[in-house]
């Protein structure tokens, strides 16, 4: 086994984390702030790897709301003890537990990206998928330059 077939690939987990393809580190994965282009702009990497793939970033938004809201509940109470204003912490924990999903949902999806392809990179036949959806855009980009913007809603 070579350095390159260890897992994880702390790099490509790394990519996600900052929101960045996992495959190229190209950037430019965001419609919006709440969700990710269906490809990578840059590479063609399709993101959805298989039906259901995006449990795992539900996984992830998850995980980062049970943080934050520890962080907020926990130094709320911590930081007012002993005169704690008990209906502060619990607004501040309900706007966590509905805003932290929302906002983070885009974010939360590179982040499953880079932690399932620094565990799971691609399969020769993925690989060779991605090459040719990448070539095919080369060859016609549409009027967006991203063919998902240009498909009917
Ligand atoms: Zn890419």
């Amino acid at each position: 086994m070579s350095a390159d077939e260890q897992l994880p690939h702390w790099d490509v987990i790394g990519r996600g984390l900052i929101g960045h393809c996992p495959r190229c580190g190209g950037g430019g994965l965001f419609v919006s702030p709440l969700d990710i282009r269906e490809d990578c702009p840059s590479c063609g990497l399709h993101f959805e790897r298989e039906e259901g793939y995006w449990l795992g970033s539900v996984t992830v938004i998850v995980f980062v709301v049970l943080v934050v809201f520890a962080v907020v509940s926990v130094g709320g109470i911590m930081a007012f003890w002993p005169d704690v204003p008990w209906v502060g912490v619990t607004v501040a924990g309900i706007v966590v537990n509905a805003a932290v999903p929302v906002l983070g949902y885009g974010w939360a999806k590179t982040a499953w990206l880079g932690i399932n392809y620094g565990f799971h990179p691609p399969e020769a036949a993925e690989e060779a998928d991605t090459i040719a959806r990448h070539a095919a855009r080369l060859v016609d980009p549409g009027p967006s330059g991203h063919p998902e913007d240009d498909a009917p809603r």
